[in-house]
């Protein structure tokens, strides 16, 4: 970033100390018609290191670890979940807990492939405290780094865990009990919305929605 603008960034700060305020969400001083995603490198490992310096919303206070993502960088299918629970945030990766678990049984049982060949990360890097939905503004700070994740990987097909990823991801407000199990276009993407594994926890007789998902998942990898 030019001195210039560092030093506006700053002053800016300051002046909003002086008023008290602890937190903002967005400065910009970035040009028009330049979106964040443009100004992120075309590299995962140094998108990473910015992530990992992130202070962009309220999140990066109570995070233990970013989740930045995992997997292949050339994988065909990409996972897209809400954000890190209290295993991924200990951990700095994503889909460990229990909801990890059965996202795994299914890569691996029904998609019959090796979890490591695919690319898991969520809409938010960082734990929302007590696992709670991620803001509108802490989504809207974060998924230029997803967007950035999509366009480096370039998946064949992306598999939306959930109605936060579906939702954020598309910004369609779609329930996810409609969408789900729909191919749809997402830049060269296909993809399909599914129900996130810890409603699965919660609600056993949905698997087999998931499973129907899978199945038309299974056709696209042909
Ligand atoms: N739930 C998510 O949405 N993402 C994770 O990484 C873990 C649990």
């Amino acid at each position: 970033m030019q001195r210039i603008k560092k030093l506006k960034i700053l002053s800016s700060l300051y002046n909003y100390k002086l008023f008290g305020l602890n937190y903002i969400y967005d400065i910009h001083y970035t040009k028009k018609n330049t979106s964040t995603t443009d100004t992120l490198p075309n590299n995962l490992n140094q998108m990473e290191k910015i992530v990992q310096n992130c202070h962009l919303c309220q999140l990066s206070k109570t995070r233990k670890n970013i989740v930045f993502g995992e997997g292949n960088i050339n994988a065909e299918i990409m996972f897209i979940g809400e954000g890190p629970g209290a295993n991924e945030d200990q951990s700095g990766k994503p889909f460990v807990g229990r909801a990890g678990e059965l996202l795994t049984k299914i890569i691996e049982n029904v998609l019959h492939i090796r979890r490591e060949d695919t690319y898991i990360a969520n809409i938010v890097k960082c734990r929302p405290p007590n696992n709670r939905v991620p803001t509108p503004q802490e989504v809207k700070s974060c998924i230029p780094y997803l967007l950035k994740q999509i366009d480096i990987i370039k998946p064949k097909i992306i598999i939306t865990l959930g109605a936060t990823a579906y939702n954020n991801l598309t910004q369609d407000t779609t329930p996810i009990s409609k969408i789900r199990g729909e191919v749809l276009n997402f830049g060269n993407a296909k993809l399909i919305p599914t129900f996130h594994p810890s409603f699965l926890l919660r609600n056993p007789s949905a698997k087999k929605f998931v499973f129907s998902d899978m199945k038309k998942v299974k056709q696209l990898m042909i």
